[in-house]
């Protein structure tokens, strides 16, 4: 079998509201780049891939000199033709080779007519659990709801995910306001859902001491982990000396030179495995296993998702023994998808891992038309950037926080 070419389609698809974070918004969508890998076979193989808010269309037209004629059950060789590490200080492509992986694993299960997670293993489960993923809202700019500003809204939201989802563990994604108003917010958040689990993850922009008051501020709440609460394995080390919780994160053990470092001189507890951050999903099931032996616990990052993307969580999740806690998912945000069927469905918290050859989805053409097209009109959005705070970029450690009283509303956000 043999590669015979490589589209890529850019598209936007709304959230339900603009999402805060520590480095500034999503500006009420998300630009995803859909990749499908060709064969000779007539068999089509999707990937997807993020990229700040940016259309990734280009690089992939590029990959076609590297990949047309190649064999898609070859994917070592595919990591070194286009992703060999003593070449990635030129062009880093971890996150295309991943697009590019997700794609070639379609492309095999659909041969063999099994499910990418029989080709990982075989699932050690059929449904993976996800935590609620809370944000910070900006209104949406439309019509003004969905705003998450206060805790009161920040409670109403997270019993109204609850109720609808199914959701017993909840992450908020901190950074966004000053540590003592957030602090605020998660204390008012685990004892409005007294019982489930919790997480907090404010983006790494804290100072040591910062997160080391943070951290033993909530020792008395149930938590899974305090996800990178400070930039750099350093940091993250003297914060694990002085607070009794697990420490996660998905920025500082990204490949497998940190993963090594960690394990020789630990910085961190919980690895939040991403199948874009590390190169694809065997990556991640490898890095699993190294954190298997050595103890350390695991878990599914992500990175902003739609249903092609969600798939390859979904397997991942499926194959891992040591899946110590719900995966994360940005995608109940969304108001659609661009897969056949629509949007995956929750049930009791977790989504069920999709059975049908390769990673189990299919595009909706029209879909796909629909949110190509609002792509073409509303273009990228800088991801990096506030939408109300011109020229603010952060500091780490930040000191420049957001106002909790500033209610407005951005009317400079296109949809
Ligand atoms: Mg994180």
């Amino acid at each position: 079998m043999k590669i015979t070419d490589i589209r890529a389609t850019t598209v936007t698809v709304p959230l339900e509201a603009p999402l805060r974070h520590a480095n500034g918004c999503h500006w009420g969508r998300f630009v995803r780049t859909v990749v499908e890998v060709e064969t000779d076979e007539g068999l089509t193989g999707l990937g997807e891939m993020g990229g700040g808010g940016e259309s990734a269309e280009a690089v992939f037209r590029q990959m076609k000199t590297y990949l047309v004629g190649h064999d898609p059950t070859r994917l070592e060789e595919m990591r070194f033709r286009i992703a060999n590490p003593t070449a990635s200080l030129y062009n880093n492509r971890t996150q295309i080779l991943a697009a590019l992986e997700f794609a070639c694993l379609d492309i095999l299960g659909q041969k063999w007519g099994v499910s990418v997670s029989d080709i990982l293993g075989g699932r050690l489960q059929t449904s993976v659990p996800f935590a609620s993923y809370l944000f910070f809202r900006y209104p949406n700019p439309k019509d003004g709801a969905g705003e998450v500003r206060t805790a009161e809204q920040l409670v109403a939201h997270a019993r109204e995910m609850k109720e609808r989802y199914g959701f017993t563990s909840h992450k908020l994604k901190g950074g966004v306001f000053a540590p003592e108003y957030e602090l605020e917010c998660y204390r008012a958040l685990a004892s409005a859902l007294d019982g489930d689990r919790f997480r907090f993850d404010p983006n790494g922009v804290w100072s040591t001491e910062q997160a080391i008051w943070f951290g033993q501020q909530i020792e008395e709440i149930r938590n899974d982990y305090l996800e990178d609460p400070v930039f750099g394995m350093a940091g993250m080390r003297r914060v694990r000396e002085k607070v009794r919780m697990p420490l996660a994160t998905n920025t500082v053990v990204v490949n497998f030179e940190q993963l090594a470092a960690n394990v020789l001189d630990t910085a961190v507890d919980v690895i939040l495995l991403d199948t874009t951050f590390w190169g694809g999903i065997r990556p991640c099931v490898k890095a699993a296993g190294v954190c298997e032996t050595f103890q350390l616990g695991v878990a599914v990052h992500s990175s902003g998702e739609l249903g092609i993307q969600l798939a390859t969580m979904l397997h991942l999740g499926a194959v891992i023994p040591n899946l110590s806690f719900a995966a994360d998912a940005h995608y109940h945000h969304l108001t659609d998808d661009i897969i056949e069927g629509g949007k995956f469905k929750y049930e009791d918290g977790s989504i069920a891992v999709p059975v049908g050859p390769g990673l189990g989805v299919r595009l909706d053409r029209d879909k796909m038309g629909e949110y190509s097209e609002l792509y073409k009109r509303l273009g990228s959005y800088p991801y990096d950037q506030d939408p109300l705070r011109s020229g603010w970029t952060p500091t780490i450690p930040n000191n420049r926080w957001a106002d909790p009283r500033d209610a407005r509303r951005p009317t400079n956000i296109l949809f």
